[in-house]
């Protein structure tokens, strides 16, 4: 059970992924695009990401729309090439949305052929955290880990029973993501900030929790003191405790085919990395 509250328990759900610790005591960032558009600039953010030492990236193929006519992502069409790019830069570790159960097979597919080590860990997006027979799905496989995103307009509770469903069906390889609440208390961001909730889901649970600035705050504005709004919540949430950062950065997010206005810039990686130093020194 990944619910478990024995503090002797605590470190079991832990584990090591293609060479990465996620752990309640590890800290890993994946900085990456929202969703996959074309090779030139996934290429660009991978090179980023190697010229700044990190070996983890969010890449979205399968993308959730509220709009039907907006983009969907590229789905398995795009998997080929961004393994082989991922390959280039050695990225260990992938962060990837899947909606439903026939895109883990299109991954393993994918993977398979191009026969690069990287890993995927599948995210289940805070639209299907109730999506029980896409959770179990993903708890039945246990090849690779599952990201689970708290549900927006859920309770707590409810969102870690849906952590439960991976363990439930055999797959303990599950890190729990804050995302932000639906709340009109939550302006000027896209949705509440909820990190303070860090600790509690650390308390109630042994997953490594991981927080996404990005989707919480929704918006690469400044705060009146110059500093990046998602500065400000990455560091907040990083002091609270948090052990994995999903966070959007894309090379020109005027053209990025989705939530453009969240996406950091290339140039602003460094000093973020910088922050994300100075809080874990602080926690
Ligand atoms: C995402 O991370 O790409 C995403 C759509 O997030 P969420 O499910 O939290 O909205």
């Amino acid at each position: 059970r990944i619910l478990g509250r024995h503090r002797d328990e605590k470190r079991l759900a832990g584990f090591t992924y293609n060479g990465i610790e996620f752990s309640q005591d590890s800290l890993n960032v994946f900085a990456g695009l929202c969703a996959v558009d074309n090779p030139k600039h996934v290429e660009e953010m991978l090179s980023a990401l190697k010229a700044n030492g990190l070996q983890c990236t969010r890449m979205g193929a399968y993308k959730p729309r509220t709009n039907p006519y907006a983009f969907q992502g590229h789905g398995a069409d795009c998997l080929p090439w961004v393994f082989d790019l991922a390959g280039k830069y050695g990225i260990k570790v992938i962060a990837m949305e899947v909606t439903h159960e026939q895109h883990i097979a299109e991954i393993n597919e994918a993977l398979d052929q191009s026969g690069n080590p990287c890993g995927v860990i599948l995210q289940i997006g805070t639209r299907n955290t109730q999506n029980f027979e896409l959770l179990k799905a993903i708890g039945r496989q246990t090849r690779h880990p599952g990201l689970l995103k708290r549900g927006f307009g859920i309770t707590l509770n409810e969102s870690l029973n849906a952590a439960e469903y991976l363990a439930s069906e055999g797959n303990n390889q599950v890190i729990f993501c804050l995302r932000g609440m639906k709340s009109d208390f939550g302006a000027p961001h896209r949705n509440l900030v909820d990190f303070a909730q860090v600790p509690t889901v650390k308390r109630l649970t042994r997953m490594p929790v991981c927080i996404d600035p990005s989707h919480s705050v929704g918006t690469r504005e400044r705060s009146p003191d110059g500093i990046l709004e998602l500065c400000h919540a990455t560091t907040q949430g990083i002091i609270a405790g948090a052990n994995m950062v999903l966070v959007d950065f894309h090379p020109a997010p005027e053209k990025a085919l989705v939530d453009g206005p969240q996406a950091m810039l290339l140039s602003e990686l460094e000093p973020f990395l910088k922050d994300v130093e100075i809080a874990r020194n602080a926690y």
